[in-house]
């Protein structure tokens, strides 16, 4: 047996080689778990840096969000959920601002990765972790935040060839991966008006994505609340290949070294509106991160941090602008919320 977490490219290279290329989704997943759960990939140090790790601000106002929409439902008692905490950040800038405002529920952590587990422990000692919505109590209304956590799920590809629609999969020569497209024919599930789509196309989906939906769905029907989810992504439906992998800050082959690098997708920001929408919760969004963020306050923020500590004001500024700004974060990443029937219009999607 071979099944030590150092030897991922073999354990993948042998089942490849005993059954046959395998779906994007299973090689994704396969390498995103292992990625995860030995290291802590967030800052400059690491592979990539999030918008919590950037500036207390992020934090700060998403705090805000949570806060005001929970003072316009009646102040009910709550349970907050973050999908995906990294290092906690987020969760204790938020929680810090909720705290000065009366707002502070217990903390619910939904992660997979022990590392960033201990690392979560540090920023927000009394949470609780999961690895999945189960683990959460049904006694309460949810406050639920996901930065940066669905781009991370696994994606199904599907290409359109000159027999028509196929799925993208992942084949193996030694310990070389490389993309291969099936022999099965899946027109029949794509949507009418791509079906002519010219030869090339490729057209994601992520399985992982719409079940952890439908389950947060369930939940907050059940027992009322809020989700705001924020990510890159666009509006859909797009046709293109976003997978993409980042390691020490560079682009990588999404297919070299699996669990070694970041492997994520654009979200289908569509998708989620549409399955959200299906299920019967009210839908926000999306907006881009540059307006939600200029619509909660952003500015003022970073001029009363200013005032505070005037030998950071250039650095604040530029924090506010990664943050905002149409070249950086502001534009490409999206902003969406999903509130259960009877619960205020939240804040940010004017
Ligand atoms: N939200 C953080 C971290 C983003 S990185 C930030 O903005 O800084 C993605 C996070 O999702 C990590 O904490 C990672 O361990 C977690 N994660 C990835 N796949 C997961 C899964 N399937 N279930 C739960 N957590 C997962």
């Amino acid at each position: 047996m071979i099944d030590s977490d150092t030897a991922l490219p073999e354990r993948l290279a042998r089942a490849i080689t005993l059954a046959g290329p395998i779906p994007l989704a299973q090689f994704m997943a396969a390498a995103n778990t292992h990625y995860y759960a030995t290291r802590d990939p967030l800052g400059t140090r690491g592979d990539f840096t999030t918008a919590p790790e950037i500036s207390q601000m992020f934090g700060e106002l998403i705090g805000a969000w949570l806060t005001d929409i929970w003072d316009r439902a009646g102040r009910p008692a709550t349970r907050c959920v973050e999908f995906g905490p990294g290092r906690g950040t987020l969760a204790k800038d938020a929680l810090r601002a909720m705290a000065k405002a009366g707002l502070t529920p217990p903390v619910h952590f939904v992660e997979t990765s022990p590392v960033l587990r201990d690392a979560q422990a540090e920023a927000v000692p009394d949470a609780e972790w999961s690895l999945d919505l189960v683990g959460v109590e049904d006694d309460a209304p949810l406050l639920v935040v996901a930065n940066e956590f669905f781009d991370a799920m696994p994606i199904r590809q599907l290409v359109k060839t000159e027999e028509g629609w196929r799925e993208r999969l992942v084949a193996c020569q030694d310990t070389l991966f490389l993309p291969v497209t099936g022999d099965r024919g899946f027109d029949q599930i794509i949507p009418h008006h791509l079906r002519s789509a010219p030869s090339g196309s490729i057209l994601e989906t992520s399985p992982a994505t719409l079940a952890i939906l439908r389950a947060l769905a369930a939940r907050l029907l059940a027992q009322g609340g809020a989700a705001l989810i924020i990510d890159y992504g666009h509006e859909g439906p797009a046709i293109g290949d976003t997978l993409q992998a980042v390691r020490g800050h560079e682009y990588a082959n999404p297919f070299d070294a699996p669990g070694e690098a970041d492997l994520t997708a654009h979200v289908d920001f569509a998708m989620i509106r549409d399955a959200a929408e299906l299920e019967g919760l009210t839908v926000h969004g999306p907006v881009t991160q540059g307006a939600f963020l200029t619509a909660l306050g952003i500015g003022a923020r970073a001029e009363a941090l200013s005032r505070a500590q005037p030998e950071r004001a250039d650095s604040i500024e530029v924090d506010r602008d990664r943050l905002i700004g149409g070249e950086a974060m502001g534009e490409l990443f999206k902003v969406i919320a999903l509130t259960a029937p009877g619960w205020p219009v939240p804040a940010g999607f004017a």
